[in-house]
């Protein structure tokens, strides 16, 4: 992040100074030309049509907005020159405050082997498939010599095309789909089908007083039965009638106007459609990547550390990194264990363990304490028990 900031600070100045410079360069050749038009005009006035030669005060005339013109132009170019000079020190910053040198970084084993590219293949479609770029998708499974059926597409393309209409304001093919997966959706407690049908109800209200008796059948058939786990929403929905006729603008309704409103249906949209079809809201491809972001400043300098005191062997566990990097809390999906004997998180190769009594250390740790025997002290309670009768735990 500092160094976006130190870059920025360079590119700023590159800005203002160009802006700068750009109205200083307007305002002297306007100038010029004003002076250039007011010789001519001069000059026609001063010389007589048949006279060939100019007289001495035209000749000085012409010798001074020449002088100008030269002088101008000299001091135009050094100030372009002074510019250059800014320009390449937002190079130089880049340089400076960002490393270029990645190859430390890469592993190329990692995509060695077919499935692994399979894989990598398929979170890329997927990822395309979410955004609705369905053209990306198509040449991407040829160019990868994947097979992709059309089931597969088409809840991704539905969804697509509902989303699209949300955005042009049209319910329509939301609501269709919210009644095909009501059942699902209640299961899930989503208020999607309430937000949807309150979007609509506000459509109609700002329509005013000549739509009151459709309003009032669109509350009783669309809202009344949603009105168990709705009441209060509902109940404010109904007191906005009593504005149909003053407008809801000046009325303490006038929040239902609010466009984030519409903005709001399309997060819950996406929301409830993912968790329906049991997938994340964001792509795993940008999760990693984002995650990637974050995390690769501090690895890029640890492995850089590694390689000058020559330490790289201690970076060679594959699912493991040789440092804790604090994500933010929207990266953690599921609990870590931290075993307390070693201050080690545990892995697959040296999993939590529960003792006989309850508590929980990791395999290492328990192996390391019985060394052998078939009796061990809990390092907590400590009650002597087996270690063979110790539970492997899954999360
Ligand atoms: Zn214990």
């Amino acid at each position: 992040m500092n160094s976006i900031l130190n870059v920025e600070k360079d590119t700023d100045k590159v800005i203002s100074k160009f802006s700068s410079l750009l109205e200083h360069c307007d305002s002297c050749l306007t100038d010029l030309i004003s002076e250039i038009e007011t010789l001519q005009f001069d000059l026609s006035q001063s010389n007589a049509p048949n006279d060939v030669l100019p007289t001495t005060n035209s000749f000085s005339m012409l010798n001074h907005v020449i002088k100008k013109v030269q002088d101008v132009s000299s001091q135009l170019a050094k100030e372009h020159r002074d510019f250059h000079s800014t320009v390449s020190r937002v190079g130089k910053a880049i340089d400076k405050n960002f490393n270029s040198d990645y190859g430390a970084m890469e592993n190329r084993l990692l995509w060695s082997d077919d499935e692994s590219k399979t894989i990598l293949n398929r979170v890329i479609i997927e990822h395309f498939m979410r955004k609705g770029m369905l053209d990306i998708v198509d040449s991407l499974v040829t160019d990868a010599g994947l097979e992709m059926l059309e089931e597969e597409k088409k809840p991704f393309t539905e969804l697509n095309q509902i989303l699209i209409s949300l955005r042009k304001r049209d319910l329509k093919p939301a609501l269709d789909w919210v009644e095909i997966n009501r059942e699902k959706l209640i299961q899930q407690n989503s208020s999607l089908e309430f937000k949807l049908h309150r979007l609509q109800f506000i459509e109609y209200l700002c329509k005013g007083v000549e739509k009151q008796s459709e309003l009032i059948a669109f509350a009783r058939t669309k809202l009344q039965p949603l009105v168990d786990r709705h009441a209060k929403e509902i109940q404010a929905l109904m007191g906005s009638l009593l504005y149909l006729k003053t407008g809801l603008e000046n009325s303490p309704y006038a929040y239902l106007l609010d466009i984030l409103n519409w903005s709001e249906i399309c997060d819950v949209f996406i929301r409830d459609s993912c968790c329906l079809m049991g997938m994340s809201v964001d792509s795993p491809l940008n999760i990693a990547f984002e995650a990637g972001t974050v995390a690769f400043p501090a690895l890029l300098n640890i492995r850089q550390m590694m390689s000058q005191r020559r330490v790289a062997s201690v970076w060679t566990a594959k699912d493991e990194l040789p440092i804790v990097i604090d994500l933010d809390k929207k990266f953690q999906f599921h609990s870590i264990f931290a075993c307390p004997i070693l201050r080690q998180q545990a892995s697959d190769v040296n999993p939590p363990m529960r003792l006989d009594c309850g508590h929980v250390i990791s395999r290492d740790a328990l192996t390391k304490m019985s060394n052998g025997s078939t009796k061990v002290k809990c390092p907590y309670c400590p009650v002597e028990q087996n270690p063979q009768i110790a539970k492997q735990i899954f999360f």
